[in-house]
């Protein structure tokens, strides 16, 4: 299944929010409220909203 993925503002590197792309409905509330998200790699507390994630799709390997 298709991950919905940041960027990480401080070390770039990729985060999950925890989100698959059937959960769209999340996104309508996203727009509203913001959303964030902890970078495990430094810690950062990145928020987000509908207009940063981007999809990872599955390519069968990881
Ligand atoms: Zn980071």
């Amino acid at each position: 299944m298709p991950r919905v993925l940041i960027n990480c503002a401080k070390c770039d590197r990729k985060l999950y929010t925890g989100l698959a792309l059937e959960n769209w409905f999340i996104f309508e509330w996203v727009d509203i409220q913001g959303a964030t998200t902890v970078c495990r790699a430094c810690g950062t507390e990145n928020t987000w909203n509908k207009s940063d994630p981007f999809v990872e799709v599955d390519g069968g390997s990881g």
